[in-house]
């Protein structure tokens, strides 16, 4: 695999300033189904109206809560679940009308938190990482195979006739990484990727990550529930609650200071070890709502301490926060253009 310089991909259409994806409006709603006829009888919001940009050479990080539809989104993205309404840009070529799905999933690859079930356990892992490759009829899959299965630190002479039950966690998902370079992505989306992993694994498996996303030009999405490793490997961060996006910035922005009460919160839980750096924001408390029927208004409005009426009555709209207007929030209560949350202002009450 030749190595890639980021700023020169001759795939790269738009040049720098066009965003690698531009998602609009994404929804989608999943029925529940009962009784002997199988009816809908209610609709679960997963993902409600949901934009944001992905940056060419940027890591997106997307962090919420276990339901807040960071991986519907996810999926969304790379087509392995249909959009109920939306749009999904790629470089400037809209998915459905410039762009077939079947082209867009040679650009996107997801990694997966379960290193197992991704792989196919009568596949050697040299057949796994060459499957792809070979189905898209692209040149030498096993060479390529052996060569990105050396660069994910599994020595082809020791690993490639091996089956997934013979490796451990850690190596099954270098397999995996491997597998999604097989096929020359230019974005990768970790899902939980490196969740499963013990914490000295993961340290080597973020690293590698980080090593071939410079090497390879890469652009990644990594969704996450570990705060401090979101911190680690992003960009910028995306905030997501039931099925909204209540926040997004830069990431030593939103990690100094949120202007989302849901977001301090949720950072509130994050330990840290600066005492500087610790946020005196109560965590929160209680589960989030069903997303069967999400609140009205803010979908937060039911565990804000910060809530007033206004805030069941109209939905907020991601807004600039701060004065590079990079970082954005949805919350009625947030100083816009101040960089100056509630938390803030109760401070200097
Ligand atoms: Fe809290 Fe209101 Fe802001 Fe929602 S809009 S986060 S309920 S203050």
């Amino acid at each position: 695999m030749s190595r890639i310089d980021p700023h020169h991909d001759s795939r790269d259409r738009g040049g720098p300033a066009q965003p690698l994806i531009l998602a609009q409006g994404l929804k989608k709603h999943f029925p529940i189904r009962s009784g002997l006829l199988n009816r809908k009888t209610a609709t679960v919001h997963a993902v409600d109206g949901v934009s944001f940009e992905v940056r060419k050479g940027e890591t997106l990080g997307i962090v919420g809560e276990s339901g807040c539809g960071k991986s519907t989104t996810a999926r969304l993205l790379i087509g392995l679940i249909e959009l109920d309404d939306g749009t999904i840009v790629f470089d400037g070529d809209a998915l459905g009308s410039d762009l077939s799905l079947k082209e867009m999933r040679k650009s996107v690859q997801m990694v997966f938190q379960d290193s197992y079930a991704s792989l196919n356990p009568r596949l050697t892992i040299e057949e796994s990482v060459a499957f792809g490759p070979k189905v898209q009829g692209l040149s030498d899959p096993v060479k390529r195979a052996r060569d990105l299965l050396a660069r994910v630190g599994l020595e082809p002479g020791r690993f490639a006739q091996r089956y997934p039950h013979e490796l451990s966690g850690g190596q099954r998902q270098r397999v995996n990484i491997a597998r999604a370079l097989a096929m020359s992505p230019r974005l990768v989306i970790l899902d939980e990727a490196v969740s499963a992993l013990d914490k000295s694994v993961e340290a080597q498996v973020l690293n590698l990550l980080a090593d071939l996303k410079e090497e390879f030009g890469l652009t990644y999405v990594f969704i996450s529930h570990d705060l401090n490793v979101v911190r680690f490997v992003s960009d910028r961060v995306m905030v997501m609650y039931l099925g909204e996006v209540v926040e997004v910035g830069p990431v030593e922005a939103i990690y100094a200071r949120q202007a989302h009460p849901y977001t301090a919160s949720l950072f509130s839980a994050m330990p840290s070890m600066d005492p500087d750096n610790r946020t005196l924001e109560p965590p929160l408390a209680g589960d989030p709502p069903n997303p069967v029927n999400p609140p009205s208004g803010c979908r937060f409005h039911t565990r804000c301490r910060f809530a007033e009426a206004i805030c069941s009555e109209n939905k907020p709209h991601l807004d600039v926060f701060s004065p590079d207007r990079d970082h954005l929030a949805a919350c009625h209560m947030r100083v816009p253009h101040s960089g100056h949350s509630l938390a803030d202002a109760e401070v200097m009450a």
